[in-house]
C-alpha cells in the first residue's frame, strides 16, 4: 500500500475541474492510498467521491473547506474532516452559504458588466456545472473571452482582493465554522495557514491558540503555498497544541494547472497523517456512545 495521500483536493462539486468520481481515479493513477475531497461549502461530491473509492480501494474520509470572516489581506479557511454526510446543521448551514455566494456572484457579474465585461450570470452557471459557484468560474468565463490569459490575471484584475470586481460572500465566524463542523461529527483544521498572511510566528500562535479555544482538532502543515521553513513551524505548533498535523495539494484541476494530486510542491503527504485523522475520529465517537 502506498504511503502517500492526499487530504485536500475539490472536485466540480466546487471549483475544481474534474468530477468527485474523476478525482478519486486521479488518486489512484497517482499511487496514493487515501483521499478527502474538501469542496468548497458543499458535500455534494461525497456520496459519488465515497462511492468510486470503494470500487478502487483507496481510503476515503468525507471532508469540506469553509471560507471564515477574516480581515484583509488574509483568508482564513477551515477544512472539516470526517463530517456526517447526513447531518442536518451541516445541510443547512452548506446552504446558507451556497446562497451567501449567490449573492456575491451576482454583484461580481453587475460589476464586470458595468466595467463593460460581456459576460452572464448563466455563462457563470455554465461554467461550474453545479450548486457551488465560485470566483474560477468566472474566471474561467473572463479567459474564455479573452479578458484575461490566466486564472490569475482574472484575480489580479477582476476578482481578488484588490480587484475591480471584487465583493465579500457572507461567512461564518471561525467559531461558528468550528462548532459546525464539531456537530456535524468532524474534526476542524486550519487549512493553509500561511493565507492568514501573519507578520510573524507569534502572531500566528496568538490566532492558533484563539482556534484552539474554540475546539480547533487539526492544523494544515503541508500544503502547496507552504515552504520548508513554514513546514516546521507550523509541525512545531501542532506540537505544542496537540493539534493533528495533516496536509495536501489543494489540487483544482486545471483552475489550478501548476497543482499535480498528491503533491504539496515537491512534498508529498504521509499516510499517517490520514490514519491519525482516522484513529482521532474513532476515538471520539466511541467517547460519544459511552
Ligand atoms: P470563492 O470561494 O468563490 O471566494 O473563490 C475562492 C477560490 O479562488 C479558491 O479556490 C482560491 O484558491 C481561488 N483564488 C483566490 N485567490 C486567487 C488568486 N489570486 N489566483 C487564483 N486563484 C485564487
Ligand atoms: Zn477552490
Ligand atoms: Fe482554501
Ligand atoms: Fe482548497
Amino acid at each position: 500500500m502506498s504511503n502517500f495521500v492526499d487530504l485536500h483536493c475539490h472536485s466540480t462539486a466546487s471549483d475544481g475541474t474534474l468530477s468527485p468520481r474523476q478525482v478519486v481515479r486521479l488518486t489512484k493513477e497517482s499511487n496514493l492510498s487515501a483521499l478527502s475531497l474538501t469542496d468548497h461549502d458543499t458535500i455534494a461530491g461525497i456520496a459519488d467521491a465515497a462511492d468510486e473509492a470503494k470500487k478502487l480501494g483507496i481510503d476515503f474520509l468525507p471532508g469540506i473547506e469553509i471560507s471564515c470572516q477574516y480581515p484583509r489581506p488574509g483568508t482564513m479557511h477551515l477544512l472539516g474532516y470526517g463530517i456526517d454526510p447526513d447531518s442536518k446543521v451541516l445541510r443547512e448551514m452548506t446552504q446558507k452559504l451556497i446562497g451567501g455566494r449567490d449573492e456575491r456572484n451576482a454583484k461580481v457579474v453587475e460589476a464586470l458588466q458595468k466595467q463593460g465585461v460581456a459576460i452572464s450570470m448563466s455563462e457563470v452557471e455554465d461554467a461550474a456545472h453545479g450548486e457551488v459557484v465560485g470566483r474560477p468560474h468566472i474566471a474561467q468565463v473572463l479567459m474564455r473571452k479573452g479578458y484575461v490569459n490566466t486564472v490569475k490575471q482574472a484575480f489580479d484584475k477582476y476578482l481578488g482582493q484588490t480587484g475591480s470586481a471584487y465583493f465579500d460572500k457572507e461567512q461564518l465566524t471561525s467559531r461558528g465554522a468550528i462548532e459546525m463542523i464539531r456537530a456535524a461529527g468532524g474534526i476542524p483544521v486550519l487549512a493553509h495557514p500561511v493565507q492568514l498572511r501573519k507578520e510573524n510566528f507569534a502572531q500566528l500562535e496568538t490566532e492558533v491558540k484563539n482556534l484552539v479555544d474554540f475546539g480547533l482538532g487539526g492544523i494544515e502543515v503541508i500544503h502547496s503555498d507552504h515552504r520548508k521553513a513554514t513546514i516546521a513551524e507550523l509541525e512545531e505548533l501542532a506540537k505544542r497544541y496537540n493539534l493533528l498535523p495533516t496536509g495536501g495539494s489543494d489540487f483544482h484541476g486545471s483552475n489550478k494547472p501548476h497543482i499535480a494530486m498528491g503533491m504539496a510542491g515537491t512534498r508529498r503527504i504521509p499516510r499517517k497523517y490520514f490514519d491519525a485523522i482516522v484513529s482521532s475520529l474513532h476515538s471520539q465517537r466511541q467517547a460519544q456512545s459511552n
